[in-house]
């Protein structure tokens, strides 16, 4: 006891499957429904010739979606047969769509299964229909969608969750290398860790941003920073000038450290953090040191240290941050004639 509401060329679907959406044909133009077998119901796709409605076969004008070959970046005419042998089920099409479309109208979150539409067809997240249905409670009008204004029902939106899931999207990094597409749902799984996100340049006035293996080159080209070598499980003398905010450090493996040397009234803040987008393996432990007054066997030298079980790791993103491990050195502990600060450094690979 279906009555089935829409035209072949703008999906199929009956009044089972959904009971009040209403679509104009794209190719009669008419408002009224095309009363047609919903495929769900017969399990395959109409036979019966639409009324007023020629068949596909002969408006080749009509617009087709562009399939793209992914892998090798082609992309061949959606009029060729090759094309046309891609869209067959199982094959895979590129579609760019408005992301507002995959958005809850109420909340303007993405959607994710469940996905709940109210009578009219309204889609919404899975939190609003019960939001609305508090709401809908003290305003006494029962179950309510705040955009028909009216009482309503909330279902199921099985069709647009099918389709979210059969669906892949490209990972935001692309622009840095990153060619994965992701499943929709994933995408913000996946991007947590892309290994392919950005890092950026902490210099002031710099808005440079790159993959970590890229950041290296524009230090020394942009910047004049000049790198020091980084052995691991052993200890590295480096020579620090008073005003020198950041000191690159480059690993065994090419992991990028950065010492940062932030100066207070009461003397230089040092802290070290791997420059790399997410935490991630390795983790590294740090200890910093410095001394004052102890060359030449004297007993009343002083020893400041610092031991960071775990390196952190940023993208700099908001710039540098001091996290809660650093060393401050005291001013009286610079060379007085130079200003320079003599600092320990060693970076251990820790086992996971
Ligand atoms: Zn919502
Ligand atoms: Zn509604
Ligand atoms: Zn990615
Ligand atoms: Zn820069």
């Amino acid at each position: 006891a279906s009555t089935f509401l829409y035209c072949e060329r703008d999906g199929v679907s009956c009044s089972q499957h959904n009971q009040t959406l209403t679509k104009t044909c794209p190719r009669t133009s008419s408002a009224s429904p095309v009363p047609l077998p919903c495929h769900t119901h017969l399990g395959s796709a109409p036979s019966r010739p639409i009324e007023g409605c020629p068949p596909m076969a002969e408006e080749p004008s009509v617009k087709r979606t562009k399939t793209e070959d992914l892998g090798a970046g082609s992309e061949p005419d959606a009029a060729t047969p090759a094309a046309a042998e891609e869209e067959r089920p199982g094959g895979e099409v590129t579609v760019k769509i408005q992301s507002k479309a995959l958005c809850c109208r109420i909340c303007s979150e993405p959607l994710k299964p469940p996905i709940f539409k109210c009578a009219a067809g309204h889609v919404l997240c899975s939190q609003c229909p019960e939001k609305l249905r508090e709401v809908g409670h003290v305003l006494r009008l029962g179950t309510f969608c705040a955009l028909c204004c009216k009482s309503t029902s909330y279902s199921r939106c099985v069709e647009l969750e099918q389709f979210i899931d059969a669906m892949k999207v490209p990972c935001s990094n692309q622009t840095y290398g990153c060619n994965e597409y992701v499943s929709y749902q994933q995408k913000e799984k996946h991007e947590s860790s892309c290994p392919h996100a950005p890092c950026y340049c902490p210099e002031d006035d710099c808005a440079f941003k790159a993959p970590a293996c890229c950041l290296l080159d524009h230090f020394v080209t942009a910047h004049g920073w000049s790198p020091t070598n980084l052995g691991y499980n052993k200890p590295l003398k480096i020579l620090l000038a008073r005003d020198r905010r950041f000191t690159l450090l480059v690993g065994e493996d090419m992991s990028l450290f950065l010492l940062i040397n932030t100066l207070t009234s009461i003397g230089s803040a040092l802290a070290v953090v791997c420059v790399r987008p997410h935490e991630s393996e390795p983790s590294y432990s740090c200890n910093i040191s410095a001394a004052h007054g102890v060359a030449g066997g004297k007993t009343d030298g002083r020893l400041v240290f610092q031991k960071d079980p775990h390196v952190s790791s940023s993208s700099l993103a908001g710039g540098v941050q001091m996290g809660n491990f650093f060393l401050l050195v005291p001013l009286e502990f610079a060379e007085t004639s130079s200003g320079e600060l003599t600092v320990h450094i060693r970076i251990d690979r820790v086992a996971s």
